[in-house]
């Protein structure tokens, strides 16, 4: 936990979210501002600043938060059609919240270009 951080802040229920699914390692909860029809955010629950600071300790996790994007994908409604599965780190990266996540996009077509 960091005391600053808003994202361990809603895992640890001191902020409000629209929380999805939680388990002892990550939890997931949509986007505040949703690019995409369907916008949610997978987190661990340790606070790991950016991949740039995360270690082979944090691998199994890493593994963990894209499968529970998969099963959340299905569960939304948008696994056959597609989605996009996104980490951004550092500034020119995108990255705005220093707490590791991943961002489940979809329920409209990203085809035709990255950025
Ligand atoms: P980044 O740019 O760091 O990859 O993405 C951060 C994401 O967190 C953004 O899409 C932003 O809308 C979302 N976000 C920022 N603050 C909050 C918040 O307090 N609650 C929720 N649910 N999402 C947030
Ligand atoms: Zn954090």
């Amino acid at each position: 936990m960091s005391e600053d951080c808003i994202f361990c802040k809603i895992i640890a229920n001191e902020l409000p979210g629209e929380i999805l699914y939680r388990d002892d390692r990550v939890t997931a909860f949509r986007d505040i501002q949703p690019a995409t029809p369907v916008h949610v955010l997978i987190v661990p629950n340790k606070h790991i600043p950016s991949m740039n600071e995360a270690t082979s300790e944090d691998e199994a996790v890493l593994g963990h938060m894209q499968l529970v994007a998969k099963k959340l994908a299905i569960k939304e409604g948008i696994a056959e059609k597609g989605y996009r599965l996104i980490t951004n780190t550092g500034p020119e990266g995108g990255q705005v919240v220093y707490h590791i996540h991943l961002h489940l996009l979809g329920g409209k077509s990203m085809a035709g270009g990255l950025v």
